[in-house]
């Protein structure tokens, strides 16, 4: 029997990253400007690493405790109180990175054939993680304006769903929820009896109002596990260290699955973490204003030749390019080819994203406008063909 017949019929289903191949297609390619990846451009704030260094030079390089550094997990559960959360460290699970969190929230509460809500457009790896849970991963398009309510959720109802997966501000598309849509969702969430998995990595980057949890709506608590971590907020993805938030039964089966395939955080990781915690709000705000400014920038150029909504979180743009006749993966490849410009087709996050696409404006200043530029040479050739 050929080796790729041994492999798993569910890994043999699911596709690879859409956003990979993407990225694997500029590797090497000095004249590419990379709006693909939503990886930031910050450099890791200096007394992060400066404590890494420091840990290491202590020979800090053992194991922790499975859930993570007592003073890190306090030290999460504090900072929580931000978004509006009242937990306690005892409530935390340390995760490598979001991902990790992601898998582990599934495993953790999906039975074979239990029906997980994903609405979409959505990060790539719901879906996948969901069926490789044995869930039945079930899609909710959210198009016209990508925002979810009661409405849009009711007609679900009837697939007697267990688990909601949730990410606001959300990539692709840049929205986020005001409390009082939050609320709408959460009647749907109680009055279904279901679990939501809140994937809440861009917290610390809403440009409107305030970020409040899910979790801090009234019975919400014990119902949403909050998934959260440093990679977006302090450019820390290599480091691949996020936690998990949920009720104690949650918390406790996430652990029973992350003690044998993680065991633990990477320590060094988990150090820099507390590090982070400890940075002044004013250091996060002059990132975030940074960002907004480069939002500011490229949505306005962009809406000049494509329709575009003006994100209020994350660092993603996502236009339509339906008016160029192309359909996003011809889009987005041909502007790679021809101008240099890398982006990720909409239907990498979903089928509903077709006739969209995801420009991350987490580069510099003087990259956005050449990008921009030569994004609209590419458009104003097609409308003229
Ligand atoms: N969740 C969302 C919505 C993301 O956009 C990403 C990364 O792009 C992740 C999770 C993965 O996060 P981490 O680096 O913490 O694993």
């Amino acid at each position: 029997m050929p080796l790729s017949r041994k492999i798993s019929e569910r890994v043999q289903a699911i596709r690879p990253s859409g956003i990979r191949r993407f990225f694997e297609l500029v590797i090497g390619r000095k004249d590419v400007i990379s709006l693909g990846v939503g990886e930031p451009d910050f450099p890791v704030p200096w007394s992060i690493r400066e404590s890494m260094i420091y840990s290491l030079e202590k020979g800090w390089t053992s194991y922790t405790s499975n859930l993570g550094l007592k003073e890190l997990r306090d030290g999460i559960a504090e900072y929580y109180k931000k978004f509006g959360v009242e937990t306690s460290g005892e409530n935390v699970l340390v995760t490598t990175g979001v991902s990790e969190g992601l898998d582990l929230a599934l495993r953790a509460t999906i039975n074979p054939g239990d029906v997980v809500l994903i609405p979409e457009p959505c990060y790539v790896a719901y879906k996948p993680l969901a069926f490789l849970a044995y869930g039945e991963p079930v899609s909710i398009p959210t198009n016209p304006d990508f925002r979810l309510n009661y409405d849009v959720l009711k007609p679900y109802s009837k697939f007697e769903p267990k688990v909601l997966v949730l990410n606001y501000p959300n990539n692709p598309t840049g929205i986020t929820y005001t409390k009082k849509e939050l609320e709408e969702i959460a009647d749907f969430v109680i009055d279904n009896d279901m679990i939501v998995i809140s994937d809440e990595i861009y917290a610390e980057l809403t440009y409107k109002g305030k970020h409040v949890s899910i979790a801090s709506l009234n019975g919400m608590e014990e119902k949403t596990v909050i998934l959260n971590g440093f990679s977006k907020a302090y450019a820390m993805t290599g480091f691949r260290i996020g936690y998990a938030i949920a009720p104690d039964e949650i918390v406790q089966a996430m652990t029973k699955i992350h003690q044998y395939c993680m065991l633990c955080a990477p320590i060094t990781s988990q150090i820099g973490a507390l590090e982070a915690l400890k940075l002044k709000d004013e250091e996060m705000d002059k990132i975030r204003a940074e960002y907004m400014r480069r939002r500011n920038f490229f949505v306005k150029r962009l809406s000049k030749f494509l329709d575009v909504k003006m994100p209020e979180g994350a660092f993603y743009a996502f236009p339509s390019i339906k008016e160029t006749g192309l359909s996003s993966e011809e889009f987005a490849e041909r502007l790679l080819i021809e101008k240099g410009v890398a982006v990720v087709p909409g239907n990498a996050f979903g089928e509903c994203g077709e006739g969209f696409v995801r420009c991350a404006y987490a580069v510099s200043m003087e990259k956005l406008k050449e990008a921009v530029e030569r994004m609209e040479e590419f458009v104003e050739n097609l409308k003229s063909d």
